[in-house]
């Protein structure tokens, strides 16, 4: 949970910055599952917005009624817009634009990508959170099919953004506009997993034991031709992994070092990677282009040597203020582009959630050119 705090908080402090915003997708310590995540978004209390403030939100359980009486005495609490967003099951059937900023923004005409497709399987289902700009979902489809070339029957693909985008009741600070998504680094089993093994699965570590570089026996050639593949795209502005697994890219990646100055180093992403592409409208803030250096030289070693230290201390970062999970979550509709509300409030698109491939015998056993054209 430390770990999962840190990642939330480095994450935000890094939105602006590096234009890297924050992942925290939930971090297993090796067997600590994902699933609690998913668990705690969907039992998480979920305050109707016209509530009265008179029923008194879970979260102030522990201080009594008394307390809730003051508060609804002083004022009216505002209502976040992660338990607005965290709750609403389907798109917004409007046109499909991302909104605002990665870590601050919601997404309208989200597209839906299908549980299961020729290569590419989502996993926990339960998050709801398969949903993207129509380009991102695209692009998913696209680097499933092509990561074949590289020796991946398809895809294991995690967090992309709720139907409406926007903040979230756990996890991630980003991913709220439709253009972030994660990749797990397991290689897609050659069979379709059930909705109960997509929610208990637990992905793999590539690091070692030392944390601070990969493991060769489970970071291979197919993992760095897979991400090069998707830092490669052109739509593609970003890609998030470890600072291990960035290290490893820089020592496997020879000539062609064009694509790795995408690939930024941050806490996490040692169990998947993060795609980000590019604001594909207007009313959403591009990130500034990278500059054309690797990022091989100092960058990455001074990112290792932090997260040595971070491993010899497991405490806050040295110059981090630690911002309480609470306080980051603060934001309210207010803080969100005006057009959140609009989405928001939008209609509901019909839902879409069946399996792209009706019956599907291994997802392998589907030839590359059935999705050739995606
Ligand atoms: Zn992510």
């Amino acid at each position: 949970m430390q770990r999962t705090r840190i990642l939330c908080l480095i994450g935000s402090l890094l939105a602006i910055p590096y234009a890297a915003s924050a992942d925290p997708q939930p971090q297993p310590a090796v067997n600590a599952p994902a699933p609690v995540e998913a668990k705690r978004a969907a039992a998480a209390p979920v305050p109707a917005p016209e509530q009265k403030a008179a029923a008194p939100a879970n979260v102030n359980d522990g201080a009594g009624t008394k307390a809730a009486k003051n508060d609804k005495k002083e004022k009216k609490p505002k209502v976040l817009a992660r338990e607005l967003f965290g709750k609403v099951p389907t798109a917004a059937a409007l046109a499909p634009r991302a909104l605002g900023w990665y870590s601050k923004g919601c997404l309208s005409g989200a597209v839906h990508l299908a549980d299961t497709g020729p290569d590419w399987q989502a996993m926990r289902l339960s998050r709801n959170r398969a949903w993207g700009h129509p380009k991102l979902i695209k692009l998913l489809k696209r680097l499933a099919s092509e990561a074949k070339q590289d020796g991946w029957s398809g895809l294991l693909v995690g967090d992309i953004s709720q139907p409406r985008g926007g903040p979230m009741l756990s996890g991630h600070a980003s991913h709220q506009v439709g253009l972030d998504a994660d990749i797990w680094l397991t290689p897609m089993p050659n069979r379709v997993l059930t909705r109960r093994e997509r929610e208990e699965i637990q992905a793999t570590t590539m690091l070692d034991k030392t944390s601070l570089a990969v493991d060769p026996a489970v970071f291979t050639p197919a993992h760095v031709a897979v991400i090069k593949r998707a830092a490669s795209y052109p739509a593609v502005e970003r890609v998030f992994v470890h600072p291990a697994i960035k290290k490893a890219l820089c020592q496997a990646a020879g000539k062609d070092r064009a694509w790795l100055g995408k690939v930024r180093p941050i806490w996490g992403h040692y169990y998947h990677f993060h795609i980000r592409i590019g604001c594909p409208n207007g009313g959403c803030q591009s990130q500034p282009a990278v500059s054309g250096d690797d990022g091989c030289g100092k960058e990455v070693d001074n990112w290792l040597k932090t997260i040595e230290a971070s491993l010899k201390k497991p405490q806050p970062k040295p110059g981090v203020r630690i911002i309480p999970d609470s306080e980051r979550r603060k934001v309210t509709m207010d803080q969100l582009p005006a057009e959140c509300k609009v989405v928001l409030n939008g209609p509901a698109a019909k839902p879409d959630t069946g399996d792209e491939v009706a019956s599907t015998p291994a997802p392998a056993a589907v030839p590359a050119s059935a999705t050739a054209s995606k």
